[in-house]
């Protein structure tokens, strides 16, 4: 469904002011016909501007002091201050995630740019005043600092170093996060692996709060270590910070999101909302031989219903039983409104400019709960279904970021692809994948 990409990665590099950005593992640049896009995400993690995306009007706004950039995802046309200009490119989603094109943002935001085709490196340079190091003047560049151990425990960051450092501390929405940002600061003898191009990952466990702590080497020259704290369901966050014996510490205090309060007088059984996308006037995608992603939808659907209603623990509530259009606030609203306990949406997949893609992949947002749901699910589907894993991700998509329950959204398969459809359309493919749903959704429930 989401996948409507032209476009192809590579090896991309991008330098700001001489220094190479360390992009997040996951972050893809994509270059479409020499139109560099890079993921919001890095507009705003690793070149600092204020980007705010509304997922409802796809608008993507983009401001720096007295700059400002208006986007929108699919029009070519956008605006720099008042006036309006024509892009070469659109911003798109890809793979669930807003790329737009980094000349324009970067221009648009005052930088000089530079693209070398043949070595594909886009060069940023601030025109205006010399890079701004993030270390306050006091600190001195030349000395580089040392990150010996890194901890999060009770809602505290605690990372060892050999001398007293101020990092730079950032909050993020869209997910939710906190990155501090150490200058000149390389990572020592660390008592936990080092990430070399990547970003290492802290073992933390479950905790309610935190979806993950992540660490990497942000920059080269000078250093800097850059954490970033994400956090889940939390609807705001507090923060102190000090420095004691070696230790740098902040301190968290998270305010939560409320909690949905249990029905009074419900039964005891758990409620599972099955979501078949689209529907009615959205037929969703087109298969490659002409066949709606709405139907496929319902089909495994109505499977995956008929097995929960043989569930004495489950009681089963469809978004839709036949091809109507319930829009996706109704949807969530639906699930949100039972107070359900699961909510699956399914849904096939597509890229129609690569037919040869293939395989199964599962969506969750950012609750770990969801996350724990999408692995399971995903767990039985990929063996239901026989192709290629193509892994468990956090996307931002309607139905599972506005429902307040463990919510998922499958994609089957690639719809696009001969063989993935003709999985999907066969009937006993179509009862293994329901009777998978089903068992991951027990196996979740603990039933
Ligand atoms: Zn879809």
């Amino acid at each position: 469904m989401p996948v409507q990409s032209h476009a192809a990665t590579s090896q991309i590099k991008i330098i700001l002011d001489g220094q190479e950005l360390n992009l997040p593992n996951e972050v893809e640049v994509v270059n479409a016909r020499n139109n560099i896009m890079i993921p919001i995400r890095v507009v705003a993690e690793n070149l600092k501007f204020n980007v705010n995306w509304d997922q409802k009007t796809q608008n993507i706004n983009i401001q720096q002091g007295s700059k400002a950039i208006a986007l929108t995802v699919g029009k070519q046309e956008a605006t720099v201050g008042n006036s309006s200009v024509s892009l070469n490119m659109a911003p798109q989603i890809i793979k669930n995630t807003v790329v737009v094109p980094i000349r324009f943002v970067s221009e648009g935001m005052g930088l000089k740019v530079d693209w070398n085709n043949k070595e594909k490196i886009v060069t940023l340079a601030s025109t205006t005043s010399p890079p701004s190091s993030p270390a306050n003047g006091s600190q001195n560049d030349s000395i580089t600092n040392l990150v010996h151990e890194i901890n999060y425990l009770n809602n505290q960051l605690v990372v060892s170093l050999d001398r007293e450092v101020t990092p730079v501390i950032t909050t993020l929405k869209n997910p939710d996060r906190i990155v501090v940002d150490f200058p000149s600061t390389n990572f020592g003898n660390m008592s936990q692996p080092v990430p070399v191009e990547s970003m290492g990952k802290l073992d933390t466990g479950y905790i309610p709060n935190l979806t993950e702590v992540r660490y990497s080497l942000f920059k080269n020259d000078p250093a800097q270590v850059r954490i970033v704290i994400e956090l889940n369901n939390v609807s705001s966050v507090n923060y102190n910070q000090q420095y004691d014996a070696g230790k740098f510490i902040l301190d968290l205090k998270m305010v939560n999101d409320p909690t949905p309060a249990t029905p009074i007088g419900g039964s005891s059984k758990k409620i599972v909302v099955i979501d078949p996308g689209h529907g009615g006037s959205d037929p969703g995608t087109t298969s490659i031989t002409n066949r709606y992603e709405k139907q496929f939808n319902l089909a495994l659907a109505l499977k995956v219903q008929a097995i929960l209603l043989q569930e004495p623990e489950i009681e089963v509530v469809m978004t839709r039983e036949t091809d109507v259009y319930p829009t996706r606030p109704e949807r969530v609203k639906l699930a949100n409104d039972l107070n359900a306990d699961v909510f699956v949406s399914i849904h096939g997949n597509s890229v129609s400019s690569a037919p040869q893609v293939t395989g199964t992949e599962t969506f969750y947002y950012q609750r770990a709960n969801s996350k724990e749901l999408a692995n399971i699910v995903h767990k039985h589907l990929v063996k239901a279904m026989g192709l290629k894993d193509r892994g468990v991700k956090n996307g931002s998509l309607e139905v599972i970021r506005e429902t307040t329950m463990p919510a998922v959204l499958l994609e089957v398969g690639f719809l696009s692809n001969k063989s993935d459809e003709e999985a999907m359309m066969s009937e006993s493919v179509q009862t293994k994948a329901a009777q998978a749903i089903v068992d991951g959704i027990k196996e979740y429930l603990k039933l």
